[in-house]
């Protein structure tokens, strides 16, 4: 029998069933109320890089989270992965959805990059900020979720039925839209009624995901990321989205796969190997909920392919499985998605802005295709 989520874990964890049917007041109570969360939260202020407009949050009791998807250092036979997500030693579930077999949830971050506090002296400063933080902190506020993609433990984008897949993709969108929607009410200290929904997915302990159970990380607050704000930047500056410009400019050859209302590619400026940017070719989409049916399917389609590629080809080059997966909506994206599989480290040059990559956009973009043209064994059904 697999390891995964049981559906009297589910009962017992179960706040609501629809993202939908949360009102902005329940949302922040079912996070201030968990007193697990609360032990783990962050410091509530952003500091801005000047140089670059980086954002940066602050929660150090993060560090004290425990890992579960590290190489074992005992050998296999003696090393027992006991999921904390499939034993339901988690937070309370707010949406769930029924897969083909199993089902999808989504809960609260136990260990939350941004958090609702109460107080708010001035937008949720502390009352002796300036003494210990500086002029420039920023207030961050806000809300940490988590999508698992599958009760099951061992199930993912890769190897989950297309059906499934589309109805994670939708569930994903209803949240994103669903925080939108209450945005002024969840964040009502917000300059302008700024609300930013970030979606990423990490995979392995190399490039931060703690846990081995496949998930989607939501952040949900008025701190705008960097690159969004680089989004909006390129739009203001070339008078179109960022997915436009790509999708005509990048060369035909290094597309991947077409999925009609969606492409998936390798960019020209690739910077490590294997780097795929899946784009909408609708460009006037900038939010997942905006998506009808056939681009969900596209989209969901091409996490299934990039993902089931990156886990097929890191072996091949002897490193260990780790990938980052981001989600560009918002001002300016237009609306893309990264895949970032770690193939290669992050070196000084690299953090000087100047990348050295370790192999080219033309190959990469054939052996992809090649990879995807092969038979997926891995695929449940
Ligand atoms: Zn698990």
């Amino acid at each position: 029998m697999s390891q995964r989520l049981h559906a009297d874990a589910l009962r017992r964890l179960l706040q609501s069933e629809h993202i939908e049917t949360l009102s902005a007041p329940d949302l922040i109570r079912t996070f201030r109320e968990d007193d697990g969360i609360a032990a783990f939260r962050p410091d509530g202020i952003c500091q801005i890089d000047p140089r670059t407009g980086d954002r940066v949050l602050f929660n150090t009791s993060r560090a004290r989270r425990p890992h579960d998807n590290r190489p074992p250092a005992t050998p296999p036979s003696t090393f027992s992965p006991a999921c904390a997500i499939c034993r339901g030693d988690t937070t309370g579930i707010l949406d769930v959805a029924a897969l083909s077999e199993g089902f999808t949830f989504i809960n609260k971050n136990l260990y939350p990059m941004l958090y609702p506090q109460e107080t708010v002296i001035p937008h949720y400063l502390p009352e002796n900020a300036s003494e210990h933080i500086g002029a420039q902190a920023k207030p961050a506020y806000g809300l940490h979720f988590l999508q698992w993609t599958s009760s099951f433990h061992d199930r993912d984008w890769h190897n989950m039925p297309l059906a499934d897949c589309v109805v994670v993709m939708q569930r994903l969108a209803a949240l994103e839209r669903r925080l939108l929607d209450l945005g002024p009410e969840l964040l009502p200290g917000a300059s302008g009624g700024a609300a930013y929904v970030s979606i990423i997915k990490n995979q392995g302990g190399l490039v931060g995901g703690s846990l081995a159970h496949g998930h989607q990380q939501i952040a949900f607050g008025s701190v705008m990321p960097g690159r969004v704000q680089d989004n909006r930047r390129f739009e203001q500056e070339q008078g179109e989205p960022f997915s436009a410009y790509l999708l005509r400019e990048n060369p035909a050859e290094f597309a991947v796969s077409d999925y009609g209302p969606a492409v998936l590619l390798v960019p020209y400026f690739m910077r490590r190997p294997y780097d795929m940017m899946l784009l909408l070719k609708a460009s006037n989409r900038r939010h997942l909920f905006e998506l009808d049916e056939d681009e969900l399917a596209a989209v969901a389609r091409g996490w299934r392919d990039a993902t089931a590629a990156i886990r097929r080809i890191m072996p091949q080059l002897g490193r260990e499985l780790a990938y980052n997966v981001i989600v560009h909506n918002g001002p300016g994206a237009g609306l893309y998605f990264e895949f970032l599989p770690y193939t290669q480290e992050t070196g000084g040059f690299e953090h000087l802005g100047l990348y050295v990559c370790q192999g080219n956009p033309a190959e990469a973009a054939i052996h992809l295709q090649q990879v995807l043209a092969q038979p997926r064994g891995e695929i449940t059904r």
